[in-house]
């Protein structure tokens, strides 16, 4: 009778898991586990804990179904998997091939204690990023090529999902998923927040593509229009596949469309991997010595919805009611906060970071970066910054978006809308929106803020 253990940690489902397959076919009994790290998880935002709280409930089910159990334990990973090991005559541990260095160097120091750590793909459509190189076997840093250099590799095979699971012993010692709580802020949660779980996942991405994927080139931008898949978390959490997503999609301009969006997941943990240090520092050295105001007052504004600026409120409310906001209205308000009001882009990384369900370092470092234009897939600045009055026009047309987040303005006339400081004083009565009293005044000017950022920029 041999055993294994099957370490669960970047991907949280059963479903095309090759590491939880392979185990299975090569052992008659698993020990699949999940091991929380305390000071990580002091560290994860509410949202985020909470989102791993149901993962983990949702795959222990799934596992039992299949005649095991989701372990669950905490403390230093190298420790507790080198006891388990111990206890129960394990040589080989399963997991997933990870770019994450933490876990690089655990897996590698648990090979230096005799266990064998054996990892196999599944966190990304493409998981051999090593071989994604141009010509001169040089790592790319603007998108379009790495894109299309992704859309040439070879794909692997989906993995079969395991039948069975069996545990070597009845008593292995167990927390439950609730021991997460003690992480979890109550007044930090946002109420309509998603859900988290492989089940849920894969019933979002039913409705997406039954819905939505259809006309998505078309109103993926559309903040009236809830046109996006809302899959970003369940990604990032690994309770769906995004290779089966992948498969699952008929050719389509839509679809293409789509697909190219989730390869910039895939490209943004590429380039974090080659270039660690873009995590604290700017890519493009001569944006490294940019000055910023950071004047309290504007964060505070920007983080609590009273920059005056609808959109930009209206975002910044969805990010602290839902744990999410749009990508279009995330361009926006990282535009605004960076080239508008003249903070540094970390502080806005790090407050999105505190509520994003789908916080990812990647992806977030990378498109902050990007649209303060001092990253990769560089272009000049001007083209990332964004007018929020033309942005508002020109991607909330019904106005949906910014009066459900902003019930102040519910009554104020489309054509004030992007600009409710136009209002004459009669509409803002009739309105029931007094300017200055029940919506702030805008806290700064777009064109003057527009031409100190210029100078700014220009002089680096
Ligand atoms: C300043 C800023 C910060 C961001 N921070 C994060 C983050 O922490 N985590 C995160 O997952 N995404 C982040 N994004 C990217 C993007 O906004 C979200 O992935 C997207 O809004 C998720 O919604 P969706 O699943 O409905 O997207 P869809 O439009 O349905 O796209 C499908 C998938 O493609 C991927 N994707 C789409 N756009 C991007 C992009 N620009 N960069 C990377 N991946 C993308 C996501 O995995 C997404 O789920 C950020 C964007 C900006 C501008």
């Amino acid at each position: 009778m041999t055993q294994a253990i099957v370490w669960f940690n970047s991907i949280l489902r059963i479903n095309d898991h090759p590491a939880f397959t392979q185990a299975s076919q090569d052992h008659q009994s698993i020990i699949p586990i999940f091991i929380f790290d305390q000071r990580q998880l002091a560290q994860k935002s509410s949202n985020h804990n909470h989102f791993l709280m149901e993962c983990l409930a949702n795959l222990d089910q799934k596992i039992k179904k299949l005649g095991g159990q989701l372990i669950l334990r905490d403390g230093d990973c190298l420790n507790t998997l080198s006891q388990l090991a111990q206890e129960h005559k394990v040589s080989q541990i399963y997991t997933t091939l990870s770019y994450n260095p933490k876990l690089q160097l655990t897996y590698r120091q648990l090979g230096k204690k005799g266990l064998t750590v054996k990892q196999f793909p599944g966190q990304y459509i493409v998981d051999d990023l090593d071989q994604i190189v141009t010509k001169n076997q040089q790592h790319y840093q603007v998108f379009t090529p790495f894109y299309r250099n992704w859309l040439a590799q070879k794909r692997r095979l989906i993995s079969p999902t395991p039948v069975h699971c069996h545990l070597p012993s009845k008593n292995i010692k167990t927390l439950q998923p609730s021991y997460l709580n003690q992480f979890i802020k109550s007044e930090d949660l946002s109420p309509n927040k998603i859900h988290g779980g492989e089940d849920l996942a894969y019933q979002r991405l039913d409705h997406f593509l039954a819905n939505k994927l259809n006309d998505y080139l078309a109103n993926h931008d559309n903040l009236s229009i809830d046109g996006t898949s809302h899959l970003s978390a369940d990604l990032n959490f690994g309770t769906i596949s995004p290779l089966m997503i992948e498969a699952s999609l008929n050719p389509s301009t839509n679809s293409t469309a789509w697909l190219r969006q989730m390869c910039w997941r895939e490209f943004y943990a590429y380039i974090l991997y080659y270039y660690p240090d873009n995590l604290k520092q700017e890519f493009q050295t001569k944006y490294r010595n940019l000055q910023w105001t950071n004047d309290p007052i504007y964060l505070q504004a920007w983080q609590n919805s009273q920059t005056g600026y609808p959109i930009i409120d209206s975002a910044m409310k969805q990010l602290r009611l839902e744990g999410f906001i749009h990508n279009r209205a995330r361009l926006i308000v990282a535009s605004f906060l960076t080239k508008d009001l003249d903070i540094d882009w970390r502080l806005g990384q790090q407050y999105f970071e505190k509520y994003l369900i789908d916080h990812d370092t990647a992806s977030n470092n990378g498109n902050w970066q990007w649209v303060t234009s001092v990253g990769v897939d560089p272009a000049p600045m001007f083209r990332r910054f964004y007018n929020p009055i033309k942005q508002q026009i020109a991607y909330d047309k019904t106005g949906q978006y910014v009066k459900k987040y902003l019930p102040t303005l519910a009554q104020v006339p489309n054509q004030f809308l992007a600009q409710p400081w136009i209002m004459p004083i009669s509409q803002q009565v009739s309105s029931n929106c007094l300017i200055g009293v029940d919506y702030p005044l805008p806290i700064v000017d777009h064109q003057l803020a527009r031409q100190i950022a210029f100078n700014k920029y220009k002089l680096n």
